[in-house]
């Protein structure tokens, strides 16, 4: 493995990720048809946000952990933001996660699985990278996959 990817796993804390799929198991089946998606925003060792799916129409995981951060004051520039699934890349019900995240300045996106809906399928991820956010994929994959299972079988 390329040095520079070992320096960047070496920063990945894999607790962040297990504490996002529990934000996202807390509301499984009760998101409408939206996957049940966790989000941690943290700098360092400190926890910035946390925040999961709503139901169609209201905040996605990303955009309520960068609310919860917020409402406690904390600036999200520089910070690494843990999400279940990939962000979304377009304005649907809800602004786009991707473009939040890129306006917010955050630094490091850190993913499980990509989303597979048609319209994402890796372009969340690109627009991200695009837009100089680094993006680091697969962690606790198999996980993902186990937790959003039922949620997955749509797009199989
Ligand atoms: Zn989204």
């Amino acid at each position: 493995m390329p040095l520079l990817i070992l320096l960047y796993m070496s920063e990945i804390k894999l607790r962040f990720m297990k504490r996002a799929l529990e934000l996202g198991e807390q509301v499984r089946n009760k998101t409408g048809d939206n996957p049940w998606v966790g989000c941690v925003i943290v700098r360092g060792e400190k926890v910035l946000g946390e925040g999961h799916t709503h139901p169609p129409g209201e905040a996605h995981a990303e955009a309520d952990a960068i609310l919860n951060a917020e409402k406690q004051g904390h600036s999200l520039t520089g910070s690494t933001l843990y999400c279940t699934l990939e962000p979304c890349s377009f304005h649907g019900r809800t602004p786009s996660c991707a473009e939040t995240i890129v306006k917010k300045q955050i630094s490091h996106v850190v993913i499980a699985i990509r989303d597979p809906h048609p319209k994402v399928n890796a372009a969340g991820v690109r627009m991200l990278r695009e837009s100089g956010v680094l993006v680091t994929e697969g962690i606790e994959e198999q996980d993902a996959r186990k937790s959003l299972k039922d949620w997955l079988l749509k797009y199989e």
